[in-house]
C-alpha cells in the first residue's frame, strides 16, 4: 500500500519534472547558441593606420580586442600604400581607426570607400573642432592638406582623439563600456599632466633658442601648444620635394638666429637636412644634429619611444638638450 502511495506521488509529480526538465534543455540550448555565436565572432578586430592611434586602442582596450596597425616603426603615412596583406586585414576589421587631415594621403580612397558599404571607419580627428587646427602652408599641397594633420604633437589635440577612440571603442563593443571609460579616464588624467610638464619644459630653453629645425614640417602644433618657433625644409607633408633655394634660406636663418641644433626625423630622410648643416658650416655657423625625433611614427615595439607617451618624452627631451647652452 504504502509503494502504491509513493508511486501515485511520483506519478503526480511527473508532468513538474518533466516539464522542468524540457525548460531546462530548452534554455541551454538557447544559451549555448548564444555563447557558440559570441565565440565564433571572437574580440573586436580593430585595425588602426599609425602606431600612435594602435597605441590609443592598446591603453583603452588592453587584451579585450584583437588589435593590428597598418604601419610599423618609421614607417612614413604621408607616403604609404596599402598592401595586399593591409587589404585584406581591413576587409576583416569590426572597426577601422586612422588619422584623417589627409595623414594617410595615399589611403583616403580605400577609407571611403569601405566607409560607403556601410563599414564601421573613423578619423580620430573628425570631431576636432575646425578652430583649433593650423591652416596648412604648404601652397603646393593646400588642396590636398587644407590642414595640417600633425595633431598629435599638442597632447590636449590628442586628448579629444582619445575621446573620439573611447567612442567608438563603446559603440562597436558596449559590453566593454566599464573597461574603456576606466582606463580612458586615467590616460587622459595622464595626458593632462604631460601637456603641462611640456610647457614647463620648452619655457626653460632661452628664449633666443626656442627654434625647432625639421626635415618636414611636423612641429607646427608642438610649437604652438609649448611656444616654439618651428622651421621645416619640407611642407607639411614629405610627398613635395625641397628645392636649393629651401636649403639656401634655411642656412639663413640658422645662421642669422645663431641656433646651436637642427634635428632629424625617424620617418625621413636625413640627407636633406645634412646639407643644411653643411651650408651653415661654409657660412662660419656650427650647427648640431640635436638628435632624432620621433615624427610621423612612434619607436620600436616594447622601448618606451614605442609608445605616444614616449614618444612625446623623447622629443621634449631631445629639443631641450639640443638647445640649452
Ligand atoms: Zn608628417
Amino acid at each position: 500500500m504504502i509503494f502504491s502511495d509513493k508511486y501515485n506521488r511520483y506519478s503526480q509529480l511527473a508532468p513538474i519534472v518533466l516539464g522542468l526538465l524540457l525548460f531546462s534543455v530548452i534554455f541551454c540550448a538557447c544559451n549555448n547558441a548564444a555563447k557558440t555565436e559570441k565565440e565564433e565572432k571572437g574580440p573586436l578586430k580593430v585595425v588602426t593606420t599609425t602606431g600612435m592611434i594602435k597605441d590609443i586602442v592598446q591603453v583603452l582596450g588592453g587584451d579585450r580586442l584583437e588589435l593590428e596597425s597598418l604601419m610599423g616603426p618609421g614607417v612614413d603615412p604621408h607616403l604609404y600604400k596599402a598592401t595586399q596583406g593591409d587589404l585584406v586585414k581591413l576587409t576583416k576589421a569590426d572597426l577601422i581607426l586612422y588619422n584623417g587631415l589627409h595623414l594617410e594621403g595615399k589611403l583616403v580612397e580605400i577609407f571611403e570607400k569601405l566607409a560607403k558599404q556601410g563599414r564601421a571607419v573613423y578619423a580620430v580627428t573628425a570631431d576636432i573642432d575646425k578652430s583649433k587646427l593650423l591652416a596648412s602652408e604648404d601652397v603646393e599641397n593646400k588642396d590636398a592638406y587644407p590642414s595640417d594633420p600633425h595633431i598629435w604633437f599638442d597632447v590636449s589635440l590628442w586628448m579629444e582623439a582619445v575621446e573620439a577612440v573611447r567612442k567608438a571603442l563603446i559603440k562597436h563593443d558596449p559590453e566593454g563600456l566599464e573597461t574603456y571609460n576606466k582606463n580612458a579616464g586615467a590616460y587622459q588624467a595622464r595626458l593632462g599632466d604631460l601637456h603641462k610638464e611640456l610647457k614647463v619644459m620648452i619655457g626653460s630653453i632661452p628664449e633666443q633658442q626656442r627654434v625647432l629645425v625639421t626635415s618636414h614640417d611636423a612641429f607646427r602644433y608642438f610649437g604652438r601648444a609649448y611656444g616654439l618657433e618651428v622651421r621645416g625644409l619640407q611642407g607639411i607633408s614629405t610627398v613635395s620635394e625641397f628645392g636649393l633655394k629651401d636649403v639656401a634660406d634655411l642656412v639663413g636663418f640658422i645662421s642669422k638666429r645663431r641656433l646651436r641644433s637642427v634635428f632629424v626625423e625617424t620617418s625621413v630622410s636625413d640627407k636633406s637636412l645634412r646639407a643644411v648643416v653643411e651650408g651653415c658650416k661654409a657660412k662660419n655657423h656650427q650647427v648640431a644634429i640635436g638628435g632624432t625625433l620621433y615624427s610621423d611614427a612612434m619607436g620600436a615595439e616594447g622601448t618606451p619611444e614605442g609608445t605616444y607617451i614616449g614618444m612625446v618624452q623623447h622629443n621634449a627631451n631631445t629639443v631641450v638638450e639640443g638647445l640649452t647652452p
